[in-house]
């Protein structure tokens, strides 16, 4: 498939493992921007107890961006450009500050922190160091890299005004993922599935004209 490109094809094996998983959906990178290799991978582990040295599982801050940045065999950050599927919560966007990330390329818009950027510009060690950002990617790779944690969401956080929040702004997302939630079958056939067959389960084939 022409559309997922290296780094991009581990970014979402992450985030296809983490949803399988049954934890928040979200695959990351560090990669180094000279040669385009990877020099750590995350994904989101908020719902696993791997116990895996240099790795956050089993709760809140157990991110994918989290994780790719505790496998960093480094200093810092310096240089290297983050690879997410989801764009960066307070934490990870924080974090990717403070590790002096170069440049965010992320996946998906997460309604809840589209715009946070303009708050870095609020104070001179942040508006420094915020990274230069890209996304998101095109259509049908961003609504798959929305959907996975939007099902962690819907299912877990009822209710909350983050599922209230995404359901306004993704109602068709928001659609696919309560049938994954409440279709038995359907979420077997596409948890049994690799990334580019669920793919064309959840958002349905490429469009042969793009
Ligand atoms: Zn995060």
């Amino acid at each position: 498939m022409s559309e997922l490109t290296p780094p991009w094809t581990t970014v979402f094996d992450e985030a296809w493992a983490s949803f399988r998983a049954g934890s928040f959906g979200v695959g990351a990178a560090l990669v180094d921007p000279t040669d385009d290799s990877i020099v750590a991978v995350g994904r989101n582990r908020v719902a696993q107890r791997d116990a895996q040295p240099r790795t956050l599982s089993g709760n809140m801050t157990a991110h994918a961006e989290m994780n790719a940045f505790a496998g960093l065999d480094r200093f810092n950050a310096a240089g290297l450009h983050l690879y997410t599927t989801l764009q960066p919560c307070l934490m990870c966007a924080a974090t990717a500050m403070q590790l002096k990330v170069a440049h965010v390329h992320f996946a998906a818009e997460d309604e809840f922190f589209v715009g946070m950027d303009e708050l870095w510009l609020q104070h001179p060690v942040t508006a420094e160091r915020a990274p230069a950002s890209s996304g998101p990617l095109g259509d049908r790779l961003a609504r798959f890299a929305r959907l996975l944690p939007m099902v962690f969401t819907l299912r877990h956080f009822p209710g909350r005004s983050a599922e209230q929040q995404a359901r306004r702004a993704h109602p068709e997302l928001a659609s696919t993922a309560d049938r994954l939630i409440v279709d038995e079958e359907f979420a077997s056939e596409v948890d049994s599935a690799d990334l580019r067959t669920a793919l064309d389960l959840l958002i349905g084939p490429p469009d042969p004209n793009s």
